[in-house]
């Protein structure tokens, strides 16, 4: 993307995807034997994500950094000393096994993005961090009134402007869908946005993530017509 015009949005942007895949490290098969149900559910990846996002990253032509490591693995949006890091799965796990998860298929997607967005502000950019999730339709009973939601910092002016705009081409591009602020969870909440808020400045880093009901994007064409939805309407949003 170009640099950023003079009305100071965000001149280079980056996708990520935390929960893209369920896949189980050969390492650690004997802890998911027999689970093949849960692995395939909302609790073992992020359904239609990462579709989602490689079509987004395709038509933005920006880059993309994804994992297809399931999160009941080590869950990539948790900083690495939060209680639910680790599931039911791997919590019991000794100190120096979780240790090896840790620095194997957590840390260095983790410092890959740090990487990368610290580059980009290194070259005078302000930086556009978009992670791409999906929730379940319905959990505990409680049917999920979005289908898609942009999580971002309250606190943070030019990420809830940015959000602002986004919305109002996304309502533009399908105004049939329900497009609500920070649900299902708010986006100051512990993930991997929240830790690079920490470490870079707001007129640095805007993190967003994008939450989208699965039950819209189980298909590939319908990941497709999704991730063209989003991609059209944060490129119209940003103004060019
Ligand atoms: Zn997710």
């Amino acid at each position: 993307m170009s640099p950023e015009s003079a009305s100071g949005l965000p001149g280079f942007i980056l996708l990520t995807c935390e929960h893209g895949g369920r896949d189980v490290p050969d390492s650690y098969k004997s802890l998911f034997r027999g689970q093949k149900e849960v692995l395939d559910s909302h609790r073992g990846y992020d359904i239609g994500a990462l579709g989602v996002a490689l079509r987004m990253a395709s038509r933005l032509a920006v880059p993309i950094i994804f994992s297809t490591v399931t999160r009941l693995l080590v869950d990539l949006n948790r900083s690495d000393n939060a209680a639910d890091v680790f599931s039911e799965f791997t919590r019991g796990l000794a100190a120096d096994e979780r240790e090896r998860i840790l620095a194997t298929h957590y840390r260095p997607h983790r410092e890959r993005v740090e990487q990368l967005v610290t580059a980009a502000i290194a070259s005078g950019h302000r930086v556009l961090h978009l992670g791409v999730h999906s929730c379940t339709d319905e959990l505990n009973g409680n049917v999920r009134d979005l289908d898609i939601s942009l999580l971002f910092d309250e606190a943070r002016g030019l990420e809830a402007e940015l959000c602002d705009r986004f919305r109002a081409a996304l309502q533009r591009e399908a105004g049939g869908l329900r497009y609500p602020f920070n649900e299902p969870y708010r986006g100051a909440d512990d993930g991997l946005t929240t830790t690079l808020r920490s470490r870079f400045a707001p007129e640095e880093y805007l993190g967003i993530e994008i939450e989208v009901r699965q039950g819209m994007v189980r298909r590939a064409a319908e990941q497709k017509a999704v991730g063209d939805l989003l991609a059209v309407s944060l490129r119209t949003g940003l103004g060019g």
